[in-house]
């Protein structure tokens, strides 16, 4: 072996270990389980959306500021439609979810919760300016409305077809929240049911206007893997210490600053 060869090798085993050493001390083993996959549903504002192509949002720093406060790594961000998350973990194409979603029994059965991280009721989207102005979910029947499909605000309105309030006919869903605004603006439909923070913020940036506010009493959590327990606790513990430093004020205040 010449004097090159050996270097090259040597250094290049000697070095690859230091790091992989080091890497294992901060990491807390540096082996493919300590990096979470996230995954998330863009066209959620201010949760989580597309600026420029990039994913932004309330969401996507909080879980990375939790994450920095675990022995875990965030891997790169995987996009899905809204009902295609729960699955997403359940197949193991993530581990995270961080996608304003409500923390529910129904998902319980596949997936597991972190703490709640932050509130919501659901609120009624109208066109601006619309002569339409409901006031009750019993206001909305015999009129045309939409959801997103799998979502809080799509059970509420299930829950009254059920119960034959509302007309099956009356109802379309959506695969995205964004489509549905674009239909109330349109004209295509007359009011659409979501989260009342995202409708402050489709209330601020398009012609539509909050209608009313329905009480649901909803809790956001990180949905991981069943029985990932590890995970759980950490990012559990990982949201306390952005509760006590500060951070999380950090972050409501600058996505939801005209709250
Ligand atoms: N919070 C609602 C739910 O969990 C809506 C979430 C969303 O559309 N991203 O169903």
């Amino acid at each position: 072996m010449d004097r090159r060869t050996y270097l090259k090798t040597s250094v290049g085993t000697v070095a690859g270990l230091g790091i992989a050493g080091c890497l294992d001390s901060i990491t807390g083993g540096g082996d493919d389980d300590q990096t979470l996959t996230p995954a998330t549903n863009p066209g959620f504002a201010p949760f989580e959306m597309k600026e420029n192509g990039e994913l932004v949002g309330f969401d996507v720093d909080l879980l990375n500021a939790v994450i920095d406060e675990t022995e875990y790594e965030l891997g790169e961000w995987q996009e899905f439609d809204f009902t295609s998350l729960v699955p997403a973990l359940d197949n193991d194409r993530a581990d995270v979810v961080a996608a304003a979603m409500t923390i529910n029994d129904e998902r319980k059965q596949t997936v597991d919760f972190t703490d709640p991280y932050y509130s919501a009721d659901q609120a009624v989207l109208v066109q601006e300016g619309s002569d339409f102005s409901p006031e009750s979910m019993d206001d909305l029947a015999g009129h045309d409305i939409g959801a997103q499909g799998g979502t809080t605000g799509e059970g509420l309105i299930q829950d009254r077809i059920e119960n034959g309030t509302y007309e099956e006919s009356n109802y379309n869903t959506y695969d995205n929240y964004v489509f549905s605004v674009e239909d109330l603006e349109n004209g295509n439909i007359e009011a659409v049911v979501l989260d009342d923070p995202v409708a402050n913020t489709f209330a601020s940036n398009r012609d539509v206007e909050v209608a009313f506010v329905f009480e649901t009493d909803e809790e956001y959590g990180f949905a991981v893997q069943k029985g990932a327990d590890d995970v759980r606790t950490a990012l559990n513990e990982g949201l306390q210490a952005v509760r006590d430093n500060g951070t999380y004020e950090e972050l409501t205040n600058k996505w939801f600053a005209s709250e």
